[in-house]
């Protein structure tokens, strides 16, 4: 079959490398004019760091990510809460890596090695299904027909709106902003130190990368309308963290002075189908748990290779759309849901959420009993399909 993917990043390339592995024809458009590089950072783990062992990409990604094997848990006045051993809490073991989402992503894309075409710097304008094809006409003019069209298209998915409705219906909005930053010759420098710094509505996350550069991820709470200019945005986290002691007013101002500057809302997409006749939906566009679930790009690579699974063995798409949802929609949902009661650990409402997220920090931190704080949320009760097996019963 002839499939369109829209969005090169974590879900579209992992979803085209084990379509073309099947014998698919597989273009991928991608808005940027190149596949990205730099941004923030992704711990990835669990199931999706399975999918990875299929693919063959541990050895590169284990190459390119870091290891934050301490997390420094700190009040907003720089005093300490708690130090937890993250491998720990993840129970991850060695199946567990911090890498840049930019280069998680170029491993993915590197791994499909030519087998699907690459188109840059256009996006789908339009799209007509009828029984048997998917007619596409993209921003640059141009049209094609495809058997399938699949939005892995992120957050603010196109394809989602395309075929499915404004984001709006689907968006759920946790009351969340983060920006995320790199800053190049911080003074601090604390290798394999993940440092979480918490006051009254807001969280600090700090961590040293290589070539002398230092990412920052801060959330607060925020109940306005998202604004799009920068300074406006700035101007959020500003008020929000204007008692900061710590590095805070440091960290701040190294924000504005920032290149690599990233905002955006903590939000979660529910949808009632993912699928709406020859289009379906992979990773953040039809699923996104939100950043709080830390592990987002694990879940669009563990849906990206359900999907293609049962691509591979149902002997229609209806059935394998029918068979991807099935399979993964209770899972995702209970993602979703142990998601949404972190929040207190990004931006608590309160000083007794506080209180609250702090003593948590401080159980997690004590060997075996990150499960009593975590509940199940940490662990992927999920088998992964054989891919050769559902290849086979075609
Ligand atoms: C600050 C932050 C921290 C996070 N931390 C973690 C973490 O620790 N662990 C974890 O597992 N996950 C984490 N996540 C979540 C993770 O990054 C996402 O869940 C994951 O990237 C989703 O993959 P995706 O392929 O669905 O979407 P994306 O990675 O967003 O990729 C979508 C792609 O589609 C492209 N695109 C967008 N619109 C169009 C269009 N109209 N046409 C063509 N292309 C388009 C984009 O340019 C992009 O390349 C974090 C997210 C954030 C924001």
């Amino acid at each position: 079959m002839k499939v369109l993917v829209s969005g090169a990043g974590i879900a579209g390339p992992t979803l085209a490398y084990w379509l073309a592995r099947a014998g698919h024809e597989v273009t991928i458009v991608e808005q940027s004019l190149e596949l990205r590089t730099g941004g923030y950072l992704v711990d990835f783990w669990g199931a999706g760091f399975e999918v990875a062992g299929r693919m063959g990409i541990v050895p590169e990604l284990r190459k390119r990510g870091y290891i934050f094997d301490k997390l420094e848990a700190l009040r907003s006045d720089g005093s300490h809460v708690a130090t937890a051993k993250t491998a720990k809490i993840l129970k991850a073991g060695e199946n567990y890596v911090s890498i840049e989402r930019s280069e998680l992503a170029s491993v993915i894309y590197g791994s499909l090695n030519g087998g699907a075409e690459l188109v840059l710097g256009d996006s789908v304008k339009s799209l007509n299904q009828n029984a048997s094809i998917v007619e596409i006409e993209f921003e640059s003019g141009s049209t094609r027909e495809f058997d399938l069209v699949v939005g892995a298209d992120g957050l603010h998915s196109r394809i989602r709106e395309l075929s499915f409705g404004p984001e709006t219906e689907f968006e759920r909005y946790l009351g969340i902003v983060f920006a995320a930053f790199q800053v190049q010759g911080y003074e601090q420098r604390d290798e394999g130190v993940a440092f979480l710094c918490a006051g009254l509505g807001y969280q600090v996350l700090r961590l040293t990368l290589d070539r002398d550069r230092t990412l920052m991820l801060i959330s607060a709470g925020y109940d306005g309308e998202r604004p799009r200019d920068r300074a406006d945005q700035e101007e959020i986290f500003r008020d929000a963290l204007h008692d900061g002691g710590w590095e805070i007013p440091a960290i701040l101002d190294a924000m504005t002075g920032s290149t690599d500057y990233f905002f955006d809302s903590v939000s979660q997409i529910r949808m009632p189908s993912w699928s709406s006749g020859r289009v379906v939906l992979v990773g953040d566009a039809g699923a996104a748990p939100s950043f709080m679930a830390g592990q987002g790009s694990a879940l669009a690579m563990i849906e990206a290779y359900v999907l293609a699974s049962q691509i591979a063995g149902a002997s229609n798409y209806t059935e394998a759309f029918l068979g991807y949802e099935n399979y993964l929609k209770k899972f995702i949902l209970s993602k979703q849901d142990a998601a949404t009661k972190l929040r207190l650990a990004f931006a608590s409402r309160n000083h007794w959420e506080l209180f609250v997220r702090n003593s948590a920090m401080r159980i997690m931190a004590i060997p075996g009993l990150s499960d009593l704080v975590m509940g199940k949320s940490f662990h992927d009760r999920i088998r992964l399909p054989d891919f050769k097996k559902a290849e086979s019963l075609r």
